[in-house]
């Protein structure tokens, strides 16, 4: 692929506009009074072959805070609907983003790229458009964690502070993030179209999605009941994989569940420290339907609003569609569970499908529980008690109660021989899944008072560095420890 010129920052390539006027509303983002560019991604740009000294020119950041529309781009807010804490709205959109424009990675792969905080649409409602700098660096440091995990995410560009300023509880310092999805098409869009028995745009929709994300189904016969197979399939490994590194996603709207299977929308998202299924941190969330726990349970409930979409498409015939539709979700507890119990039983050195391993699963969960051990800190500090014996009595000062444990633990090195692998060799391979980095939630409140109170971005900068490589030593090891009891923050808001 050939290096963007310097003139063209982006060459877009966009297809979501060539979709119904209904699906989207044509719109610039608003002006913003006096643009800084604060971060910029380097790798991400580099992935997406663009010219990092332009991006850092005065017309690159016009372009990143949405003063300037390049000519070669017709820039869009989305339309959507979407079910709010179990409450369908019918009415959602782009309500504070805008589609810039659709962008080819080096390896083919087409992306949106969407300024997030880039003014008010016909979407906006009450809202103002903007979006505080606070929870711009928020899901600037998230995303970019999520994707070193190895966890699908949508990723960020770039962080800009606007020279302007939003209402919310106080005065903020205002914010626009550039963010990279695979696309943006959520649960909520076939909802919105639905809602209006527009059944011609719902299939249009589907007929666009497959083709943008699932292209190798096109020819199928019944692409549309592989169509949902393969999103039950995406979201029930997504589910999984945010469980294994303690992650609780926070409003799991179905406005917020992106049908390419990536993480998307970071709010009031944040790591676990205690081991505790029932953990909310999100200060809406009164009833803990979205705990760390529930997670599961409510993507299974979002993909059956998605089913319900698309059903007439899987078959005109609504009762053999629903025999269809029942079947495929019936089967996405089995696939949570498949995924789950592979990254669990790794996450343990428990490499060979043996009958032991549920056992020694639950009874540590179980441990873990009641002693209330710091999720992230105790499976890192076991794959290290295997390396010598001073690391094995670290990993043991973790628990308060070293009785149950020690049964346990004898159980499991037990179990451990009979891997095919040396000590060494488990302890290695643990450590690939099992983060000594994470992005606590006390060292994002940290790093964002510094850069929105003092404008020192070095924190920010810091733990990004380190979060880069989140399964490797690194001597700002300060950054793996849980909060102590007067940094621990127990709700995390919208703040949008
Ligand atoms: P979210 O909290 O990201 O799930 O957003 C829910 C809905 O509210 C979406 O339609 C957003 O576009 C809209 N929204 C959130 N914050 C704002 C804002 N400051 N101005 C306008 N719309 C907003
Ligand atoms: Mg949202």
């Amino acid at each position: 692929m050939k290096k963007t010129s310097k003139s063209q920052i982006f060459q877009f390539d966009n297809t979501y506009i060539n979709l119904p006027k209904n699906f989207y509303q044509k719109i610039k983002p608003v002006p913003v009074k006096k643009p800084h560019l604060l971060k910029l991604n380097n790798e991400l740009s580099n992935y997406f072959n663009l010219d990092i000294d332009s991006l850092k020119s005065n017309l690159g950041i016009s372009i990143l805070s949405g003063n300037k529309v390049p000519a070669n781009t017709t820039p869009l807010a989305m339309v959507y609907a979407g079910h709010q804490f179990g409450n369908f709205v019918d009415q959602l959109g782009d309500g504070r983003a805008v589609l810039l424009g659709e962008i080819i990675a080096r390896n083919g792969k087409r992306y949106d790229l969407q300024l997030k905080g880039s003014g008010q649409t016909i979407f906006s409602r009450q809202g103002d458009g903007r979006s505080p700098l606070g929870p711009v660096i928020r899901e600037y440091i998230m995303s970019e964690a999520m994707h070193y995990l190895g966890i699908p995410s949508t990723r960020s560009l770039s962080i800009i502070s606007t020279g302007e300023v939003v209402k919310r509880e106080r005065i903020e310092p205002g914010g626009i993030l550039v963010r990279i999805s695979s696309s943006h098409i959520r649960i909520g869009t076939f909802e919105f179209f639905r809602a209006r028995k527009d059944f011609i745009s719902v299939k249009k929709l589907a007929d666009y999605t497959i083709k943008r994300h699932f292209p190798e189904i096109l020819s199928s016969k019944n692409k549309y009941k592989l169509f949902l197979d393969k999103t039950i399939q995406s979201q029930a490994k997504l589910v999984a994989q945010w469980m294994n590194v303690g992650f609780i996603h926070g409003v799991m709207n179905t406005d917020n569940t992106s049908i390419s299977g990536q993480t998307i929308d970071y709010g009031p998202c944040a790591f676990m420290n205690n081991f505790d299924p029932n953990t909310v941190y999100s200060f809406i969330d009164v009833y803990g339907r979205y705990s760390y726990g529930n997670q599961p349970k409510i993507m299974l409930w979002n993909l059956s609003k998605f089913a319900e979409c698309i059903s007439f498409l899987i078959n005109e015939n609504n009762e053999k569609a629903n025999k269809i539709i029942i079947n495929s979700l019936s089967k996405f507890s089995q696939l949570f569970d498949k995924f789950w119990n592979k990254s669990i039983s790794e996450k343990l050195g428990l490499f060979e499908n043996m009958k032991e391993n549920r056992n020694l699963i639950e009874k540590f969960l179980e441990i873990m529980f009641e002693q209330k051990t710091d999720f992230t800190l105790t499976f890192r500090k076991l794959s290290e008690s295997l390396e010598n014996q001073e690391k094995k009595l670290k990993f043991f000062s973790l628990f308060k109660n070293e009785k149950h444990l020690t049964n346990w633990y004898n159980n499991w090195t037990e179990r451990l021989e009979k891997e095919k692998y040396s000590k060494e060799k488990i302890a290695e391979k643990m450590k690939k899944k099992n983060p000594l980095f994470i992005p606590r939630n006390h060292l994002i409140e940290k790093c964002i008072n510094d850069a929105v109170e003092n404008s020192d971005f070095s924190m920010v900068n810091d733990l990004l560095e380190v979060l880069k490589k989140p399964f490797e030593y690194n001597k700002k090891l300060s950054f793996s420890d849980p909060p102590k009891p007067n940094e621990d923050i127990k709700n995390t808001f919208c703040g949008t």
